[in-house]
C-alpha cells in the first residue's frame, strides 16, 4: 500500500498533500508548527502596518480530509532506508516522500545580526518580527531606514525592492519622506540581478525617492553604532535597518549527505524534482537547490508537477517564475524560466491589480490547488516567457 509523506506545512507542502488528497491518495504531512504564514505578508506588516492576523491561519484549517496533519519536528531522514525520524522519538516510513521543508535563516552567520532583529524586527523572520519593525517605523522622524541583505540567494528576489516601495510610500504619507531616506543596499551590480529587470526597475525606486547602492552585500552590523559594513568595503549608517539573512538547506539531517550542496540545500532533477539517485523522493520549493528563484509560485507549480510523477505523468518543472514587484499602486513581474532569462515587464495598474487577485487567492489555491489550476494555467500560459519575450 502506498504511503506518502510530505515534509512541512509550508506553500509547497500544502498544495503537495491537498492535491495528492484530491486524487484520493491517504497522504500524512508533518509540521512543525500550528501556523501557516503567507510570507509576503511580512512585508505589509512591517512597512505598511498590516495586523498579522490576516496573514496567518491555523495549519489544520488549510488541510482537507485524506491528509493526516502529524505535528512535530523532523530531526532525520534516511533515503536509504526509507525512515524520517521525528525529534520526539516518533519514525515514519514511506513508500514516497516529499521534501518540502523551506530554507532555514542564518542569523549567526553576519555579526551582529541576531541583536539588529531582536532590537528592531525584519521582514523575513516571522509576523511579530514584523510587527516590531512598523512599530520602529511608525516612530521614525528623521534619520535613514536601511535595507540590505547578507547574501545574493534569497527567497523572493524583489522582496527589498518591495520594502523599500512599501516604506517609502508609507512615510510619503506620513509627510517624512524628506527626513527619512529609504536606502537599499544590494548585492548585485546593478538594481536587480537582472539588468532587464534592472532597466525597468531603476526609475521607479528613483521615482519614489529609495536611494540605492549596489555592490554592497552586508558583512558585519554594529548596532550600537548604527553602522552596516560590507564585503566589498563600504559602510553605511543606519537609524533603522532591516538585514535580509543568509539562508540554507532544512535544519535535517540527511542520510546520505551526499544529496545536499555546500549550503545545505536538497540535490535535485531540475526537471523531475526527485532528490538526486532517487525515484522515491521529491523535494520541491525552497528547500530544492533547482536553479530558479526560491519562491510561493515554484513550490505551487513544482508540487503540481510531483503529484503528476506520483501519478504516473511524465511533467516536467520548467523553472518558471512570476515574483511581482509593488511600487506605488502598481506591480510588475519577474516572468523567467528555465530556458528564458527575465522578460522585461512593465509596470502598469493592471498588474497590480493582478497580484491583488493573486493574494486573494492564496488560502484558497493552498486547499483547493485543483479548482485553481485551470485559471493559474490559463494566465502562465498567457505569459509564458516565450510568448512575452518581446515585453509586456
Ligand atoms: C518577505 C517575503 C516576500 C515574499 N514574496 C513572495 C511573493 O511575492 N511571491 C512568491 O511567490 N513568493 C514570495 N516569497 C517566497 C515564498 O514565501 C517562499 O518561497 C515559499 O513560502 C516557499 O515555500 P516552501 O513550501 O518551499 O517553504 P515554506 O513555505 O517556508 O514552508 C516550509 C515549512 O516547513 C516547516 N518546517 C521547516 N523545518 C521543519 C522541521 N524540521 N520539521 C517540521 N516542519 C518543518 C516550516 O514550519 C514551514 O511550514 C516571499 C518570501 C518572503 C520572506
Amino acid at each position: 500500500m502506498e504511503k506518502i509523506l510530505v515534509l512541512g506545512a509550508g506553500t509547497g507542502g500544502l498544495v503537495a498533500a491537498n492535491l495528492l488528497a484530491s486524487h484520493g491518495y491517504k497522504v500524512t504531512l508533518i509540521e512543525r508548527s500550528d501556523t501557516h504564514l503567507f510570507q509576503p505578508g511580512m512585508l505589509w506588516i512591517a512597512f505598511q502596518g498590516h495586523s498579522p492576523s490576516r496573514y496567518t491561519r491555523p495549519v489544520k484549517d488549510l488541510v482537507r480530509p485524506g491528509v493526516e496533519l502529524v505535528k512535530g519536528s523532523v530531526a532525520g531522514i534516511d533515503l536509504g532506508d526509507r525512515l524520517v525520524y521525528l525529534a520526539d522519538g516518533r519514525i515514519f516510513t514511506y513508500t514516497t516522500l516529499i521534501i518540502a521543508l523551506g530554507a532555514q535563516l542564518d542569523y549567526e552567520a553576519v555579526p551582529g545580526h541576531r541583536e539588529l532583529v531582536e532590537r528592531y524586527g525584519d521582514f523575513y523572520s516571522g509576523a511579530q518580527a514584523a510587527a516590531r519593525m512598523w512599530s520602529h517605523l511608525r516612530e521614525l522622524v528623521r534619520g535613514r531606514l536601511v535595507i540590505a541583505a547578507a547574501d545574493p540567494l534569497y527567497k523572493c528576489p524583489p522582496a527589498p525592492h518591495k520594502a523599500a516601495f512599501l516604506a517609502a510610500h508609507t512615510l510619503r504619507r506620513m509627510g517624512r519622506l524628506d527626513s527619512v531616506e529609504v536606502h537599499l543596499a544590494l548585492p548585485f551590480l546593478h538594481e536587480y540581478p537582472s539588468e532587464v529587470v534592472a532597466r525597468i526597475v531603476a526609475p521607479k525606486l528613483e521615482e519614489a525617492g529609495v536611494n540605492v547602492s549596489t555592490l554592497f552585500t552586508v558583512e558585519s552590523i554594529d548596532v550600537d553604532k548604527g553602522r552596516i559594513y560590507s564585503l566589498e568595503g563600504e559602510e553605511i549608517d543606519f537609524s533603522l535597518a532591516a538585514v535580509i539573512p543568509v539562508h540554507r538547506g532544512p535544519s535535517v539531517k540527511v542520510e546520505p549527505g551526499e544529496v545536499l550542496d555546500e549550503d545545505g540545500f536538497v540535490k535535485v532533477d531540475r526537471y523531475k524534482l526527485n532528490v538526486e539517485g532517487y525515484d522515491d523522493a521529491y523535494a520541491i520549493g525552497d528547500a530544492s537547490n533547482a536553479p530558479t528563484s526560491k519562491t510561493g509560485v515554484t513550490a505551487h507549480l513544482g508540487a503540481e508537477v510531483v503529484v503528476d510523477r506520483i501519478m504516473g505523468l511524465d511533467s516536467r518543472f520548467n523553472g518558471r517564475t512570476n515574483c511581482p514587484i509593488v511600487a506605488n499602486g502598481e506591480a510588475s513581474f519577474v516572468i523567467s524560466s528555465y530556458d528564458y532569462p527575465p522578460v522585461p515587464v512593465k509596470f502598469s495598474r493592471f498588474k497590480r491589480m493582478l497580484e491583488d487577485l493573486f493574494i486573494a487567492s492564496y488560502w484558497s489555491s493552498l486547499k483547493y490547488p485543483e479548482r485553481w489550476a485551470p485559471i493559474f494555467r490559463a494566465y502562465f500560459n498567457a505569459t509564458d516567457p516565450r510568448v512575452i519575450s518581446g515585453g509586456w
